[in-house]
């Protein structure tokens, strides 16, 4: 094999796409990633639950620390919620037995994850995919060189699309995409005063939609807005009436202000929505891109972990026994999607103080229609 040949060509490198690499290079496959990601971005999704660690020993991780520094990452000492009754219910990480998790820098993760991927020996293309051609054996990608600027073409056996909710890869082998109700997030990181030093996560629910809210490594705290469509882009909008709703729900004991803002206020899609079929000739999805959570599960950076571990084992074995196993990744992740699906149901039934407001209602009509 030369330089543009590999076993398997990953696109995206998030939690989902750098995982997976890893885990095709404890196979000795030849894995390349490509991604025009800038790294020392913020980003969201901070919250790591403790169940993350066996994922991680499975990578050859044996945890946080072999990772990432120090300010990286801190622990989660429980969850606060005011869901479905104006009182607070803790959830503290001492009586669970894989402890609360962590709070760490979404950014420097991603990068930690991407560095041992490298170091292991997967190729890194910081460049866009371009073109894809089907090949009898594979497939064959167009891509711009990232040294020379040059249209350049690589070859590669499989394919894994981990391009997180942007699913460009399924786009391309025209999968049906499912989605349930909308919700879209508004997101502000701001600056803490020193004596903000709560490391809990804490959540509540509001007539149109709900807060949470969790302090970060670096001392920053970031915030989001759960909603319609509507609401999010009027939020974003209009930073004094992010902050004014936010103060008036009570999640922290001082007074916010868009003079703490780090950077604008951003919008994301934060529906739950999937791939109809997460697996295909040569190519399957991992992370958001195969299943996107509803962010109150805090399920994302695990899910996107776990289906990048047994979609490179899928692929490990169909190279090894022509191309069976595939039914088996399917299932998984119907599995998967299905306990997810039931719990999500069964926690926003259990908010219904609002059923005259159009967000809840959406919720208490339609679950599950992503099925
Ligand atoms: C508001 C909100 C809060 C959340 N909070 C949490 C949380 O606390 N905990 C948690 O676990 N999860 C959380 N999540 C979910 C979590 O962020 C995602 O599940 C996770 O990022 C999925 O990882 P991924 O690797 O699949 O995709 P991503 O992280 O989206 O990575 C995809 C990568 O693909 C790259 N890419 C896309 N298209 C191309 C292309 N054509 N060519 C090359 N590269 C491409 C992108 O640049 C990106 O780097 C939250 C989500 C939202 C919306």
């Amino acid at each position: 094999m030369d330089k543009h040949n590999f076993d398997v060509a990953i696109v995206g490198a998030g939690t989902a796409g750098t995982a997976a690499a890893i885990k095709l290079r404890q196979n000795n496959l030849k894995v390349c990633l490509m991604d025009v990601r800038d790294f020392s971005k913020r980003r969201i999704g901070e919250s790591l639950p403790g169940a993350a660690l066996r994922l991680l020993n499975s990578l050859g991780i044996s945890g946080l620390d072999e990772l990432m520094d120090d300010e990286s990452f801190q622990a989660c000492m429980g969850n606060i919620s005011s869901w479905g009754s104006e009182h607070w219910q803790y959830s503290d990480a001492m009586r669970n037995p894989e402890g609360g998790g962590w709070h760490i820098l979404r950014n420097e993760f991603d990068l930690s994850l991407l560095k041992k991927a490298q170091t292991m020996g997967a190729v890194f293309l910081p460049t866009k995919l371009g073109k894809i051609e089907s090949l009898k054996t594979g497939h064959r990608l167009f891509i711009k060189s990232p040294l020379t600027g040059q249209a350049e073409q690589i070859k590669a056996h499989w394919l894994i699309d981990a391009t997180g909710r942007s699913r460009s890869l399924a786009k391309h082998f025209g999968v049906k995409q499912l989605q349930s109700h909308s919700q879209f997030a508004a997101i502000a990181w701001i600056k803490t005063p020193e004596s903000d030093q709560d490391q809990q996560t804490k959540i509540k629910t509001v007539p149109n939609g709900w807060w949470y809210t969790a302090l970060l490594p670096d001392r920053t705290r970031v915030i989001v807005f759960h909603g319609l469509p509507k609401d999010i882009a009027f939020k974003v909008k209009n930073p004094n009436q992010f902050f004014l709703s936010f103060n008036a729900a009570q999640l922290i004991p001082y007074e916010t202000d868009t003079d703490l803002l780090l950077e604008k206020i951003i919008a994301r899609d934060a529906s739950a929505s999937r791939l109809e079929q997460p697996i295909g000739k040569n190519w399957l999805s991992i992370g958001d891109a195969c299943l996107a959570f509803d962010p109150i599960s805090s399920q994302g950076m695990f899910f996107a972990m776990y289906s990048g571990i047994i979609g490179a084992e899928t692929i490990k074995n169909a190279m090894e026994q022509n191309g069976h196993g595939q039914n088996q990744y399917s299932e998984k992740i119907k599995k998967v999607y299905r306990h997810n699906q039931s719990q999500r149901q069964y926690f926003y039934q259990m908010e219904n103080r609002f059923l005259n407001k159009p967000y809840w209602q959406q919720y208490h009509s339609s679950l599950p229609t992503t099925a």
